[in-house]
């Protein structure tokens, strides 16, 4: 095990929250802007509104970022930490949560930017140890998985090997060379991803996107350092379905159709996280979902998790930002 754990951020999972700034469709219908963050903590309801009692007008988190921080911001004073775990040999999940059009993969794509920079830079300033990256990635679908870096949407397996835990079978691992080969690899996710919204109706909004790095190092030979002490360690960037798959089958107990607006994963993901957060014993669900499945050695025990739920200011999407408020409140 390594003992470098950064300091200073006991908790494995840090929940925040990151309100965008309205948008021209919001503004166009003279929609307005409810929420303010008052602080680093602590995000309002700044407006009365008759509804306003049935609900608390303040929420706090680890760390709370305004319409106006960008997301270099988000990135430095919130996941980095998580995200750099890797270089240690700590399994680590990223994941962006929030309805449609509240800003995941506008996060996440930034995000995914400067973890991959930093940890290039990590790799450039530490010559004493070995580092091989891999690259992979893959989309959920009605629970279905499928690989994002080649064109074959044939769905893959999951597998239960003894040593591994889940493995995804024949997924696509790539070995980087450098850090514009990552960069080629994301573009073809991109585009991938983009075939598949084509068509299938609203994909985004209805599927996980993970992107998973992979990172080998072990001390170089001349050092004289234990050349055994190999660390391997994945962190996850997990763009999520949209929260509102989740909200419309728990609101009011209406019975849906399977695979029409449930989304297995994301419920099964917000049980994992509330159990884990409320400690110790309890039987964590892992085996529910997919998604859940494949991220379980990145999620809970040792590893570190970074949530991210993503909200619109917007009045007309009041009931959604609450939604997302109180599911951030429970992953505390
Ligand atoms: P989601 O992935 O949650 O459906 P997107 O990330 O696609 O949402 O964001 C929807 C739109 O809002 C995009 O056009 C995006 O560029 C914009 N957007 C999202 N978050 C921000 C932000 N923090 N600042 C500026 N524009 C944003
Ligand atoms: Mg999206």
């Amino acid at each position: 095990r390594d003992l470098s754990l950064p300091s200073g951020q006991e908790e494995n999972i840090q929940v925040f929250v990151r309100l965008r700034p309205l948008n021209d469709k919001e503004i166009a219908r003279n929609d307005v802007s409810d929420w303010e963050c008052i602080n680093n903590n602590t995000i309002i309801f700044k407006n009365t509104l008759p509804e306003r009692s049935m609900f608390p007008a303040a929420y706090s988190f680890d760390r709370v970022f305004g319409y106006d921080s960008p997301t270099k911001k988000l990135y430095e004073e919130g996941v980095k930490e998580v995200s750099l775990s890797v270089v240690s040999g700590i399994n680590s999940s990223i994941f962006a949560y929030g309805q449609t059009s509240s800003g995941k993969t506008y996060t996440m794509r930034g995000i995914t930017e400067y973890a991959v920079s930093d940890i290039y830079n990590y790799v450039e300033k530490h010559k004493e140890r070995e580092f091989v990256l891999k690259f992979s990635a893959m989309e959920i679908y009605n629970e279905s998985v499928r690989d994002l870096l080649i064109s074959d949407t044939n769905p893959l397996r999951l597998l239960d090997d003894p040593e591994r835990g889940t493995v995804v079978e024949r997924l696509t691992e790539e070995t980087l060379r450098d850090k514009s080969h990552m960069e080629e690899l994301l573009a073809i996710c991109e585009a991938q991803r983009q075939i598949g919204e084509t068509s299938l109706n609203e994909t985004s909004s209805r599927s996980h996107q993970i992107l998973r790095l992979t990172i080998e190092s072990s001390a170089r030979e001349y050092i004289g350092a234990d050349k055994s002490t190999t660390l391997t360690a994945t962190v996850n960037f997990v763009d999520l379905a949209g929260s509102e798959r989740a909200s419309q089958a728990v609101s009011a107990g209406v019975r849906l159709k399977e695979g029409s607006h449930i989304n297995r994963s994301l419920l099964t993901l917000g049980k994992v996280v509330r159990k884990l957060s409320k400690g110790k014993n309890a039987h964590i669900p892992y085996r529910d979902s997919k998604l859940t499945r494949i991220l379980q050695n990145s999620l809970g025990g040792n590893a570190r998790t970074a949530i991210i739920c993503t909200m619109s200011p917007a009045r007309s999407q009041i009931e959604q930002s609450r939604n997302t408020l109180l599911f951030a409140s429970c992953a505390k």
